[in-house]
């Protein structure tokens, strides 16, 4: 997944995973736990998290490379965020036989995107969530982030949405579309589809993205 801070990664990432049974590899959400246990990891990049600046390519590529080990599928939360990081982990995808299927892009315009984090700031209290932090993520991810989409659009793989709407109705469209995708990557039509069903997700509903 690629999409700006607030554009509800966190919150699709999980609806995908639950829905299809694969891990949700969430960078932000492995590094802030290293942060909340004290680990040496966590306290090196701790400040880095805080100003909203990117940790070093080796350690997020690492983290990811432990967690994309463990099953067939995933899906990736945070990751990547430059070009660099884009071609680290298309190395690393291909090395492990895990290239990506698909390139999701969820689009929401700033304002919304800055309502919904100052918004999230009230309840999460994440470090990174004040105005200045918020506009200063905002803009890296236009100058580091956005150019990847373009590079996947070449792949053929890239799908986006419009993620302004309601989450429910959001993550109903991104498994719809990636259901279809699915049954024609396996080259059989006649699969059956698994059900587009969310009545049990209220869970990742409620999460940050
Ligand atoms: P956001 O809601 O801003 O997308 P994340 O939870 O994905 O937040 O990430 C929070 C912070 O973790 C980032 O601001 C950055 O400091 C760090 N981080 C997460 N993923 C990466 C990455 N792939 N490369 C570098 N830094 C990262």
């Amino acid at each position: 997944m690629i999409a700006a801070p607030g554009a509800g990664k966190g919150t699709q990432g999980a609806v995908i995973a639950a829905h299809f049974g694969i891990p949700h590899i969430a960078t932000g959400d492995l590094l802030r736990d290293h942060v909340a246990r004290d680990t040496p990891l966590g306290q090196s990049v701790q400040g880095l998290l805080d100003r909203g600046e990117l940790v070093p390519d080796e350690v997020v590529l690492d983290m990811v490379r432990g967690a994309m080990t463990t099953s067939d599928g995933y899906v990736l939360d945070g990751i990547p965020r430059t070009m660099d990081q884009a071609r680290a982990l298309y190395a690393l995808a291909v090395e492990l036989d895990r290239t990506a299927d698909v390139a999701l892009h969820l689009h929401v315009d700033d304002d919304e995107l800055v309502r919904r984090l100052l918004a999230r700031a009230e309840v999460t209290g994440r470090s990174d969530d004040t105005e200045d932090v918020i506009r200063r993520r905002l803009r890296l991810y236009y100058e580091v982030t956005h150019p990847i989409l373009a590079w996947y659009g070449e792949r053929g793989i890239l799908v986006s949405v419009d993620a302004r709407r309601p989450a429910e109705l959001v993550g109903r469209h991104i498994l719809t579309a990636l259901e279809v995708l699915d049954q024609v990557m396996s080259g059989n039509p006649d699969l059956p589809r698994r059900p587009v069903d969310l009545t049990g997700l209220g869970a990742a509903f409620g999460s940050s993205g």
